[in-house]
């Protein structure tokens, strides 16, 4: 009896450090059984992150929802997308963005965070859920590399899918205000299974080290004073 008022949290997963970590912090905070995961195709360019998320739900022993939103994408040339011929740079996000102009990163997929969080809503609206939880954090943001991890991006939509559900769904942004070190120190303390996380852009046997989010990540454990379990 008890059970039916407590509340509902779906979360953003990708299978990376951050959504990882956020799960973790709703696991935390909701309890296991309130807490349902959704992870979303989009036509990467490899199935790394996903398996990383069924690898992650496993060892939570946690159902997960898989939606494909694949053809949204169709007409972006965004380089992360398997039918683009664009090129992953291979370069931080401070080096891509000197080149940018102030436009975001070729690795911002058109919108994505936007479009998953409407889905995610949907969803977690059906699923009896009165709150999405996503990972966005400030260094993602930072310079407008990704302008869909900005605080203010997500207090609009957040005020956008509080008035759109009749005020029954809000969104969490837990880490819109901290540094990816921060993220990971959070999930650090939550002891958060980062060896079966998945960061890389390139989807090869090891993570390519030289990628915005491998360098990102790598800073992120030299700042924490432990060592990536994934890069041994
Ligand atoms: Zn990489």
């Amino acid at each position: 009896m008890e059970q039916k008022n407590r509340e509902r949290a779906m979360v953003l997963f990708s299978g990376g450090v951050d959504s990882t970590t956020c799960l973790a912090m709703a696991i935390e905070r909701f309890g296991k059984e309130q807490v349902i995961s959704l992870s979303v195709a989009y036509g990467q360019k490899h199935e790394k992150e996903l398996a990383a998320a069924r690898r992650i739900l496993d060892y939570y022993q946690l159902d997960g929802i898989t939606l494909d939103l694949t053809t949204i994408f169709t007409y972006s040339n965004c380089s992360l997308l398997s039918h683009s011929a664009e090129k992953l740079p291979a370069q931080s996000y401070q080096e891509q963005l000197r080149q940018t102009e102030g436009a975001p990163v070729s690795t911002y997929v058109p919108f994505r965070n936007g479009l998953f969080l409407s889905a995610a809503a949907s969803v977690a609206l059906s699923k009896e859920c009165s709150c999405v939880f996503y990972g966005a954090h400030r260094d993602d943001a930072a310079g407008a590399a990704y302008p869909d991890c900005s605080e203010t991006f997500y207090q609009a939509i957040n005020t956008a899918i509080y008035e759109g559900s009749g005020r029954r769904m809000r969104v969490e942004a837990p880490f819109a205000g901290s540094s990816k070190t921060q993220v990971l120190e959070e999930g650090l303390r939550l002891k958060v299974p980062y060896e079966l996380t998945w960061s890389c852009y390139a989807g090869r046997e090891q993570p390519c080290g030289v990628c915005g989010t491998c360098i990102d990540r790598r800073e992120a454990f030299l700042r924490n004073g432990v060592s990536d379990p994934k890069c041994g």
